[in-house]
């Protein structure tokens, strides 16, 4: 490794690994040596941003540097996994000092919000691209999971939904909305909320591709069907008044398939609705209750006047 390589390292990554007693050897040696605490599985994840693809060019640091972690972290938390550890990849066309510092704040002020400490990575020169593995650990069997949803489960989303998809739609057009371009360029990973749903909840994802293909993940993985009242989709104000005068499946289209929501969609069977009461009352973030799982395959969804909505685009694909 170069000199330039090494100083790079030390005087940007180091600072973002916060102190977890787990870690017995975390940046500067050839490999981190990691301790999974008795009693747990460890959870992993990894992902990738590419310029051009999931971001713009020109994107701030602090917004890649909290969106790279963020979008591990929202894995984690559909599984109702703690977060511990992340590696980090990454690729920068030149060194931009004040670009990185910027990066590593945003990682580091996530990172530490959620006690994960950055152990390693690596750093070469190429398009802008971050590429974050999380470990998050679990005590065995508690993991929430895509195959558990049974007929009759309600079907559950934290938050709202739609923000980030019009963030994205109104910045292409020059305009800017701050509070959906925060929920664009910072998503809240739901660490919290998931971890609390363990033993709750019989299936979970995170909406990053959109409402539809991502619970139509949870339908194929637990061989069920689903179906969704679109009047129940939970929509931020801010959402509510960039949308005032668009036609009902437009503003359906952005709720269900746009995409980079980073909320959780859930199922709870009607046995735990009440201890699913209990716990989101200490919750900051709001759930609505927007469908059920029936016997069957497939998702249905349910405009208000009863009819079914066929949406032309199920989600984000990278290889449509
Ligand atoms: P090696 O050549 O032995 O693989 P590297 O030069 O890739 O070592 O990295 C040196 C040390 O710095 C390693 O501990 C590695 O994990 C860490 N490191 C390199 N890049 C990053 C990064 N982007 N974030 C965190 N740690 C990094
Ligand atoms: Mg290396």
């Amino acid at each position: 490794m170069s000199r330039g390589e090494f100083a790079l390292i030390e005087r940007h990554f180091r600072r973002a690994t916060a102190g977890r007693d787990d870690v017995a050897l975390g940046i500067g040696d050839d490999a981190a040596i990691l301790r999974v605490p008795a009693g747990h599985d460890l959870a992993v994840s990894i992902d990738t941003l590419n310029e051009g693809v999931h971001f713009a060019a020109g994107v701030a640091g602090r917004d890649l540097g909290h969106k790279a972690l963020a979008v591990g972290l929202s894995d984690l938390a559909a599984m109702g996994a703690d977060p511990a550890w992340a590696t980090l990849a990454l690729s920068l066309p030149s060194v931009d000092e004040a670009w990185l510092d910027a990066f590593v704040d945003g990682l580091s002020s996530l990172a530490g919000e959620h006690g994960v400490a950055l152990v390693g990575g690596d750093t070469t020169r190429g398009p802008l691209s971050a590429t974050l593995q999380i470990h998050g650990l679990v005590p065995p069997g508690r993991a929430l999971r895509r195959g558990g949803a049974r007929p009759g489960d309600q079907v559950f989303v934290t938050g709202t939904l739609g923000d980030a998809g019009l963030a994205l739609e109104l910045r292409r057009e020059g305009r800017e909305v701050p509070a959906l371009g925060r929920r664009l360029d910072r998503p809240d990973p739901r660490i919290r909320e998931g971890r609390a749903l363990r033993g709750i909840a019989t299936a979970a994802i995170d909406v990053s591709d959109g409402l539809v293909a991502d619970l139509g993940h949870i339908l194929t993985a637990s061989g069920v069907g689903g179906r969704i009242e679109l009047a129940a989709l939970p929509f931020s104000e801010a959402f509510r008044e960039a949308v005032v005068g668009r036609a009902d499946e437009a503003v359906w289209v952005l709720a269900t398939a746009a995409g980079d929501d980073y909320e959780l969609c859930f199922t709870v069977p009607p046995a735990q609705l009440e201890a699913l009461d209990a716990i989101v009352r200490g919750w900051d973030v709001p759930v609505t209750r927007i469908g059920e799982i029936v016997a069957g395959c497939g998702l249905q969804l349910l405009r208000p006047d009863g009819g079914v909505y066929r949406p032309g685009r199920a989600g984000y694909d990278h290889f449509a």
